[in-house]
């Protein structure tokens, strides 16, 4: 008769019902000791981590150097990020702590392609004031004039995983496609894909859909020179990370009519905003609101990943991380500490 090895225990911070589905349904067989907390790991409610050797946490989650130092304080060794992106965890603090963190690098690129596809489609062919008005007994086409998506120009702005997808997707409507990357991608290029400059793509995009990382080079990439190269009443999409665009910018852009048409899954400021009902508050957030007001702008709240499929591979993702970790495995999604600057 073995002995059962004793399952890890996980605080996993930020958790929404749809979490815990989720993370319970992966982990089969009660495999690891998951306890659920609503709340946001932030220095503060760090004091929850006592007597964990692992924290589950979200994109939204305040992973700076002092709450990190907190939940290491408290014995935490690991890390398990329910993202992609780390750019909110300070990995310099990281590494002086001897954290492991571990990521789920990919998951259904479609679900975000598809989100990218869906947004260019509503505000296009104006599908969200097309809602309305039905509802009100309202069937006036006025103001509801579309375009051909045949034979327009895409200008795509990454081509990794999930910008590929979009160009295929596009590809399918008779698009033209232009694509701007450090790498070109050969899925790209058989679509017939024409990598450019940036300025030449701006200048001959009907749509920009920008899908690279938010890192130093990318930060505000949508500003004012970048706007002053596009091409006037094109169409914006956003499904990557707020920072890509200087909101300022674009809502000047929209007010003269530079920028026709803007998409947005993701937004600068969203951490204050997103994940969260805010319907009985007073937003005070002016530039958010701004944005709001404007017909030719459809925003949604981080909700591009939001699919069956992308949430059951974050969760087999993370439990199959934390095991890796817990059985002392070399884990292929671990986030290389020592090639932080010092
Ligand atoms: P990926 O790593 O597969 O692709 C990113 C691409 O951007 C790569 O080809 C890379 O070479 C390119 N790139 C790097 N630096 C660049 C630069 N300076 N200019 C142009 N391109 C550059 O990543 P992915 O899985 O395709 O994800 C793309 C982005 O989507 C992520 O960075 C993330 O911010 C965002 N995302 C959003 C959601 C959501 O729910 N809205 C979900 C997942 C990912």
């Amino acid at each position: 008769m073995g002995l059962q090895a004793k399952s890890m225990k996980v605080a996993v911070f930020n958790t929404k019902s749809y979490d815990r589905t989720f993370l319970t349904a992966a982990n089969v067989g009660g495999q690891h000791d998951l306890v659920f907390f609503e709340a946001h790991l932030t220095l503060e409610t760090s004091v929850l981590a006592a007597g964990f050797p692992a924290v589950c946490a979200f994109v939204n989650d305040c992973l700076d150097a002092k709450t990190l130092r907190a939940i290491a304080e408290k014995g935490v060794r690991l890390l398990v990020l329910r993202s992609a992106g780390f750019n909110h965890v300070d990995l310099a603090a990281a590494r002086d702590l001897d954290l492991t963190i571990l990521r789920v690098p990919a998951y259904s690129p479609y679900a975000v392609a598809e989100h990218a596809v869906a947004l260019i489609l509503s505000l296009n062919r104006k599908i969200h004031r097309a809602y309305n008005r039905v509802r009100e007994g309202n069937f006036a086409l006025d103001g509801l004039l579309g375009f051909d998506l045949h034979d327009k120009t895409v200008g795509i702005v990454g081509t990794g995983r999930i910008g590929e997808i979009t160009a295929k997707i596009l590809h399918g409507f008779g698009c033209r496609l232009l694509g701007y990357d450090v790498f070109q991608s050969p899925d790209c290029l058989a679509l017939g894909m024409e990598y450019v400059a940036l300025p030449e793509l701006f200048a001959a995009s009907d749509i920009v859909s920008l899908h690279c990382p938010l890192i130093p080079e990318t930060y505000h990439l949508i500003g004012v020179e970048a706007i002053g190269q596009m091409k006037p009443g094109m169409m914006l999409i956003n499904t990557s990370r707020g920072q890509l665009i200087d909101t300022k910018a674009v809502t000047k852009a929209l007010k003269s009519g530079k920028i026709g048409y803007l998409g947005l899954d993701v937004y600068e400021q969203e951490t204050d905003l997103f994940f969260e009902d805010l319907s009985n508050h007073v937003i005070q957030d002016d530039v958010f609101q701004r944005l709001l007001t404007f017909p030719n702008v459809l925003i949604t709240g981080h909700q591009a990943f939001f699919t069956e499929e992308a949430l059951t591979n974050i969760a087999e993702t993370t439990i199959a991380n934390i095991a890796d970790f817990e059985q002392g495995r070399p884990c292929a999604n671990q986030i290389d500490l020592d090639r932080v600057n010092k």
